[in-house]
């Protein structure tokens, strides 16, 4: 089955750095490609077009997501990005539902659910975040908290990514057992149909430890996948 590897760039790079690095990515995709793996990357919003320009002139394989987007595509909503125009400049997934967007931009499920039906009606695929706190999981509340997250949402979205909040950016994954038990609880909840993505402090050293649990598709990379030896270590051990 084809496995997801999701590089998720934030905020990390400039314009400048986005597209170095694409332009070293292609460089090297003929050795490092993978037909058994979608490599998605997510540059920031305003390196998109660059990125996507750069990967079109090569014919690369490499996919585009948009780290977010608006709930609408025109009208009075200053700041807001178009789905549709994202799709149109070359966007084929977007990211929905990330816990720094829960969590820095105070996005809850009325908004995520905006968001998710236009990207749907744009046909952006969705890739969809969901994760407990440290403290949720503490006290024993972390399925009980991915099954809200879930609910209303799973028939509409392509792939989900588990990334529990606290493992995000930290370096402290969280122990593959632990992913494997919330993975299978996941397609469960959702009759099995979608891909699952592990995603929080994934790198070349636990990759493998990820990808080959048995209800994973892939893995969401953050601060790993913003250098071109990671990527290509990690690409190795997928
Ligand atoms: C992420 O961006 O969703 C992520 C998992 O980040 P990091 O790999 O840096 O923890």
């Amino acid at each position: 089955m084809k496995k997801y590897f999701i590089a998720n760039w934030k905020l990390y790079l400039t314009i400048a750095k986005s597209e170095l690095l694409a332009t070293r990515l292609l460089a090297t995709e003929k050795t490092n490609a993978r037909r058994d793996v979608e490599f998605i990357v997510a540059p920031s919003m305003l390196a998109l077009s660059s990125v996507v320009t750069l990967l079109k002139r090569a014919k690369s394989k490499i996919k585009i997501a948009a780290q977010d987007c608006g709930f609408a595509d025109e009208g009075a909503f200053t700041g807001a990005v178009s789905p549709n125009e994202l799709k149109k400049m070359g966007a084929s997934y977007v990211i929905i539902g990330h816990s720094e967007r829960r969590q820095y931009f105070a996005e809850d499920a009325a908004l995520i659910s905006k968001k998710i039906t236009a990207a749907r009606a744009a046909g952006l695929k969705i890739i969809y975040c969901v994760g407990e706190t440290k403290d949720e999981r503490n006290v024993g509340r972390a399925q009980a908290v991915v099954k809200e997250q879930l609910r209303g949402f799973a028939k509409d979205v392509d792939v989900i990514a588990y990334e529990p909040r606290w493992a995000i950016g930290t370096g402290i994954a969280i122990e593959p057992a632990e992913a494997e038990q919330m993975h299978e609880y996941i397609s469960r909840e959702v009759g099995g149909a979608l891909p699952i993505c592990y995603g929080g402090s994934v790198s070349d050293k636990n990759i493998a430890a990820f990808t080959r649990l048995q209800h994973s598709s892939g893995v969401l990379v953050g601060f790993a996948s913003t250098t071109l030896q990671a990527i290509v270590a990690m690409l190795q051990k997928i």
